[in-house]
């Protein structure tokens, strides 16, 4: 954004099943991290975008609605999660359809909720209940080898509506609003990124980028950057998609913050205001990454998790333990937490 950006975090009363958290680290009532500073912020419409990152534990699953009222779900949890979690957050919003579902990639942790989702509250497809989705169900496409049980439900609860995304797809919502896929399979509209396996499903994850007026937010899904050791090296798809993003005001951190992702370069060539990081407590996979947060730190860049995940050195970060609402009016935004609805 070229106006100074107002990062104000609302503190709220955490609750967790009626009781109060012990989680103090969002104690201060109102913290400045920028000021606003212009005068021509006139905001483009009443109600704002908003981005919820949903805590469904370790994966993704993000819900997008826009000032007119368009919903796109973007990933949809682990499994169990789609049921236990999304889906009664949808209800209590108010929510009982869909105009596009974007899946990043077919990892479990990604799709493993959408069949639940779509198949409503009772739970069972073809139903009077279901989420019907109105517009498309976009992913990578590249189907062909995928038999786990998460990518074979969601195969089926998608079939009506799947749409393969193409590098410089483009999404329009309202005038201002729109959902751009700058890569996915390895390949922005430009070419490759970098020479991947036809089986690295994190390579083929779709990148999107969300635009509301002059506000700008980039989701990777869980795209490599090269980082890790033999035999968990990846290769760097970051480094070369990095250019056609540019600066956002808003980075959702590729795959829970893994020392994967989120190179140097890729962070500087973002410069984000803020990251924001989907991310389990207890998880295997040791998310985040210590050396990704210090990344982070250095560059003096503001971490939100929905979790502690493995976050031993959490200096810095802001720990939702529930869900991370970010709202926009297309010239500011406010990143919160809200607590988990039980
Ligand atoms: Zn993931």
């Amino acid at each position: 954004m070229k106006q100074q950006l107002a990062i104000i975090i609302l503190t709220t009363l955490l609750t967790y099943c009626g009781m109060p958290s012990s989680a103090s680290q969002f104690a201060t009532p109102t913290v400045n991290i920028q000021s606003a500073a212009s005068n021509d912020d006139a905001a483009l419409s009443d109600t704002p975008l908003t981005i919820t990152l949903l805590d469904i534990g370790q994966g993704d699953a993000t819900l997008v609605t826009t000032p007119n009222g368009y919903t796109i779900l973007i990933d949809g949890g682990p499994p169990g999660s789609g049921k236990h979690v999304t889906l009664p957050y949808m209800m209590d919003h108010n929510i009982t359809a869909l105009n596009h579902v974007m899946a990043s990639h077919y990892d479990s942790d990604h799709i493993g909720g959408i069949s639940e989702i779509l198949a409503g509250r009772d739970g069972i497809a073809d139903t009077s209940d279901d989420i019907r989705v109105t517009g498309y169900c976009w992913d990578h496409g590249n189907s062909t080898i995928k038999s786990t049980p998460s990518f074979l439900a969601y195969a089926q609860a998608t079939t009506t509506c799947q749409r393969t995304a193409l590098p410089g797809d483009n999404i329009y919502f309202d005038d201002d609003v729109s959902i751009e896929v700058v890569a996915v399979n390895g390949r922005s509209r430009f070419g490759i990124l970098a020479e991947t396996d036809s089986d690295d499903e994190n390579a083929a994850s779709m990148v999107l980028l969300i635009r509301y007026g002059e506000f700008r937010y980039v989701t990777t899904g869980d795209l490599p950057g090269g980082g890790g050791n033999p035999p968990y090296d990846t290769v760097d798809e970051e480094s070369a998609v990095a250019p056609l993003i540019g600066h956002v005001d808003i980075l959702h951190l590729g795959h829970h913050g893994s020392g994967t992702s989120s190179n140097l370069n890729f962070l500087k060539a973002l410069s984000p205001d803020a990251v924001v990081i989907s991310v389990g407590d207890n998880n295997s996979y040791l998310h985040p990454n210590p050396g990704t947060l210090a990344r982070l730190h250095d560059l003096k860049i503001p971490i939100y998790q929905t979790n502690r995940g493995h976050n031993v050195g959490t200096q810095g970060s802001h720990i939702a333990n529930g869900n991370i609402v970010i709202e926009t009016d297309g010239n500011s935004f406010e990143i919160r937490q809200n607590p988990k609805s039980h």
